[in-house]
């Protein structure tokens, strides 16, 4: 169920968590259309993309990117939102002290109520913000190691990592039986 169809087309349902104003729907935006648009719409319940991306080995994996906004209010949701789901994002923003802890918060939802297997990652975005950043990039990929996912910092805006990010979901996912 996880990323099935075939060994050479992969296919993954990816969650987006992170509180409101990380820039998770402007990571998606970058990612699927290749803009940035700075007077994005807060999200209203939940969006659904989809975005391909070919690999070096000529395999394929088909994203199903479900972006939500404010989960805790819709906390019945939740298992649904999960279930089946292959790879989760978790998003802060560097300049947020109190974001990065909330991001903490949201791993452990995921180690809850996720499926063992799935592939975590922690994402410092906002990282054309430098100047004003509050979260050591050190802090951020200790926390990472310890909770086995990879750490990236990301900018929606310039699009600095951002189809990085997507590769290296990409590239740990299991790959089956050819
Ligand atoms: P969401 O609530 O997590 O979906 O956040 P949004 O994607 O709606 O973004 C929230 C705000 O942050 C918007 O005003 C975006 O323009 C801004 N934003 C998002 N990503 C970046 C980024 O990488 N750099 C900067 N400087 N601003 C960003
Ligand atoms: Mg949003």
């Amino acid at each position: 169920e996880n990323s099935a169809t075939d060994s050479k087309n992969l296919r993954v349902k990816l969650v987006l968590l992170g509180d409101s104003g990380v820039g998770k729907s402007c990571i998606v935006l970058r990612f699927v259309r290749g803009q940035f648009d700075p007077t994005s719409k807060v999200t209203v319940g939940a969006s659904f993309l989809s975005q391909t991306l070919a690999l070096e080995d000529s395999t394929t994996v088909k994203f199903e990117i479900w972006d939500t906004a404010g989960q805790e209010r819709y906390a019945a949701l939740a298992p649904l939102y999960y279930r089946g789901a292959g790879a989760a994002i978790v998003v802060y923003d560097i300049t947020s002290p109190e974001l990065f802890n909330k991001a903490q918060y949201w791993v452990k939802e995921l180690q809850k109520h996720g499926s063992p297997d799935m592939i975590m990652a922690l994402v410092g975005n906002k990282a054309d913000l430098h100047d004003n950043r509050c979260v050591s990039s050190q802090d951020a990929k200790e926390y990472a190691d310890r909770n086995s996912m990879f750490f990236i910092e990301t900018s929606a805006k310039t699009a600095d990592n951002i189809n990085q990010l997507f590769e290296e979901i990409a590239k740990r996912l299991p790959r089956p039986a050819p």
